[in-house]
């Protein structure tokens, strides 16, 4: 297991050569372990596109938390999402606006602007590395994301510090297959903690919802009330290639 050790994160914590730490991390949970340094946290970090931010998010965020027994959650909307950069994406402003509403009802759920206020493209490195630096060593990070993009994490700047700084959460649709090789080649030759998840609501995808939208098809009960009633205010996703496709 690659538990972020003291050695192998202290240059993450102190900022050296990496971002350094932000004023602020989120709302809620900015103070988490910093008041019971006897203690042991776990923060669940949901990073994604959340182009749009669906009910399927919110159920793997949801059964991440009672699974790994993590204290919260912080949605993390990818900035300038790196793998998408020849792709459309919807303002950034826009998907941390309905990050926010989607979230707000559950007390254990926080969204975080880091990523969307950090300049240039968006690498995962950088985001662990300013939360390790903010966070007291008692808070221990749980990067959670879609298997998909777990597949190609090696590839990812600095994976092996990614490895260091955070263990994995890799959650799957159903149906999705992740082979055997695939998680024993991980497991043997790399140092990344992942941990599978497989949730029942992920069979909805973002892309889909875009394409319904522009179709004409209703996502009402696929997101939350109030993103339906955003997307619907905003006009998103209407347009052909609007939103990322
Ligand atoms: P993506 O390619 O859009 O997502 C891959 C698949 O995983 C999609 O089916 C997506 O479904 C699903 N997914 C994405 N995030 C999820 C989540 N938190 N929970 C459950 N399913 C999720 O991937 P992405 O959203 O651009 O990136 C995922 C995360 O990896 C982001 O935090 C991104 O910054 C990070 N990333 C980092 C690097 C790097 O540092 N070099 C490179 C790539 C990705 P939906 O479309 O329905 O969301």
């Amino acid at each position: 297991m690659a538990l972020p050790s003291q050695d192998s994160s202290q240059d993450a914590r102190n900022g050296a050569s990496c971002v350094s730490a932000p004023q602020s991390v989120c709302y809620r949970f900015d103070r988490l372990g910093f008041d019971q340094p006897e203690r042991t946290f776990r923060l669940g970090i949901m990073g994604g596109t959340f182009d749009p931010i669906h009910i399927g998010h919110l159920s793997c965020a949801e059964q991440a938390r009672v699974a790994f027994d993590l204290d919260a959650v912080v949605f993390m909307p990818a900035g300038t999402p790196v793998f998408k950069l020849n792709q459309q994406v919807t303002d950034a402003q826009a998907r941390l606006d309905m990050c926010r509403l989607a979230t707000a009802s559950n007390p254990f759920f926080d969204v975080s602007p880091l990523e969307v206020e950090r300049e240039g493209n968006t690498y995962t490195v950088d985001t662990l590395c300013q939360l390790r630096a903010y966070y007291p060593p008692n808070v221990e990070l749980y990067f959670i994301t879609g298997a998909d993009a777990v597949l190609s994490i090696v590839k990812w700047r600095e994976s092996e510090r990614i490895a260091d700084l955070a263990h994995l959460i890799a959650v799957t649709r159903p149906g999705a297959h992740i082979s055997d090789a695939f998680k024993s080649n991980m497991a043997e030759m790399t140092r990344f903690d992942i941990n599978y998840l497989e949730v029942p609501a992920l069979s909805i995808s973002s892309s889909m919802l875009r394409r319904f939208v522009r179709e004409g098809n209703s996502i009402r009960y696929l997101v939350t009330y109030n993103v339906f009633d955003y997307i619907c205010r905003h006009g998103l996703y209407s347009q052909a290639g609007g939103g990322g496709e």
